[in-house]
């Protein structure tokens, strides 16, 4: 099975999607990981993102497509795949769509995850609180950057798969279990 989650920060899609990998035996492929150990391993890709991310704002779509590409060709990629947090801007679906298509893979469902914007400001604000500053970018001035940046470039990616008849709304604000059985009922 090959997925795509969407949803803003903080809608719980790192919750959801640990959930498809224990149920279904998928890999999650976050792009968000992929970097933050890129920038940790101080590799090329990463000394590049590092003040990117930190900003809030979107690594290049180019870097981040050649990225995935190479990822899921990995051999634990064979029984399917979530990715989580790409695509993020409409180029990089249409580029995620030429290689699947070069690929020959098809995508089984794109689930977005759908939340409150006022909610959720509180609920990364407040992931931002307890978990101490862990991540470079959680503290309330990126976060907001990041919801913009969600707004202005991520938001078209829900329009782009709408329009292809393959987008699969969930409803984020019930209880985690809930949204794990909105999403269940979309992958029968
Ligand atoms: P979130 O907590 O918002 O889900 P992620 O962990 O997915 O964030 O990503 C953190 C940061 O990594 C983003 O703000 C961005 O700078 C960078 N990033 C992750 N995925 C992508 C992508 N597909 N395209 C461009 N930049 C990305």
């Amino acid at each position: 099975m090959k997925l795509i989650l969407l949803g803003p920060p903080g809608a719980g899609k790192g919750t959801q999607a640990e959930r498809l990998v224990k149920n279904h035996g998928l890999i999650q492929l976050s792009t968000g990981d992929m970097l933050r150990a890129a920038v940790a391993a101080k590799t090329e890709v990463g000394l590049m993102a590092k003040d990117i991310m930190e900003r809030g704002d979107l690594v290049s779509d180019d870097i981040i497509c050649s990225i995935i590409s190479d990822r899921i060709e990995e051999p634990d990629c064979k029984n399917g795949f979530i990715l989580d947090g790409f695509p993020r801007t409409v180029t990089q679906a249409e580029a995620l769509d030429k290689m699947l298509l070069e690929k020959s893979m098809e995508l089984d469902a794109v689930i977005e995850i759908k939340v409150d914007e006022a909610i959720l400001l509180e609920r990364i604000e407040k992931r931002a609180a307890e978990t101490g500053g862990a991540r470079a970018d959680d503290n309330s001035q990126t976060l907001k950057k990041r919801l913009e940046v969600y707004r202005e470039q991520t938001a078209p990616v829900s329009d782009y798969y709408r329009k292809a008849g393959a987008l699969n709304e969930v409803d984020g604000m019930k209880p985690i279990d809930e949204v794990s059985q909105l999403i269940e009922s979309t992958l029968n």
